[in-house]
């Protein structure tokens, strides 16, 4: 019994492995041959894909400089523009737009998000001591007006003045 194997590469003009054939050829001595041929296909690194099915670039992903990569694997970060493998590709949402970005630029971004929102908390902040002021200042203003019309508690005495305006006093 006597094997051959055969290992063929399939490229295209450009050199580039669109796959592999293996052929094993096999002969009993006594007239019996037979061939036996397994394919497989060349894969992008970056998504497995078959290279034959896919429009294979020279992409590299700037980060961890896997390569090369395909056209439906290669993405680009939207902050910076450089080139993402599928691992490497990160996604953030920011307002309601999901952007893919690559993990130096998400960082910044949560640390952007992370400011903002502490910004945010000091707006609110700020809107409910003006609010508490202004409600607290219209209470006062009808107490001032019952007082008036001779109804109630007594005027209010002012007794200093703060940052938001005249605070008051009731006197007992
Ligand atoms: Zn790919
Ligand atoms: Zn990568
Ligand atoms: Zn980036």
């Amino acid at each position: 019994m006597t094997h051959i194997v055969k290992r063929l590469r399939t490229t295209d003009p450009s050199g580039r492995v669109l796959g592999y054939t293996v052929e094993r050829l096999s002969d009993d001595g006594v007239g019996a041959t037979g061939v036996h041929r397994t394919t497989t296909v060349g894969r992008c690194p970056g998504c497995w894909r078959p290279v034959g099915s896919v429009d294979m670039i020279t992409g590299v992903c700037t980060i961890c400089a896997r390569g090369p990569l395909c056209r439906s694997c290669e993405t680009s970060c939207a902050v910076c523009g450089r080139g993402l493998c599928r691992r490497c590709r990160r996604g953030f949402v920011w307002g309601r737009a999901p952007l893919v970005v690559c993990p130096l630029c998400y960082r910044w971004l949560n640390r952007r998000a992370v400011h903002e929102q502490r910004e945010a908390a000091k707006q609110a902040a700020f809107h409910r001591a003006v609010q508490l002021h202004r409600e607290r200042m219209h209470g006062l203003a009808m107490r001032v007006q019952a007082a008036r019309m001779g109804l109630g508690a007594p005027l209010p005495q002012p007794i200093r003045s703060g940052s938001l305006g005249t605070r008051y006093a009731h006197r007992r």
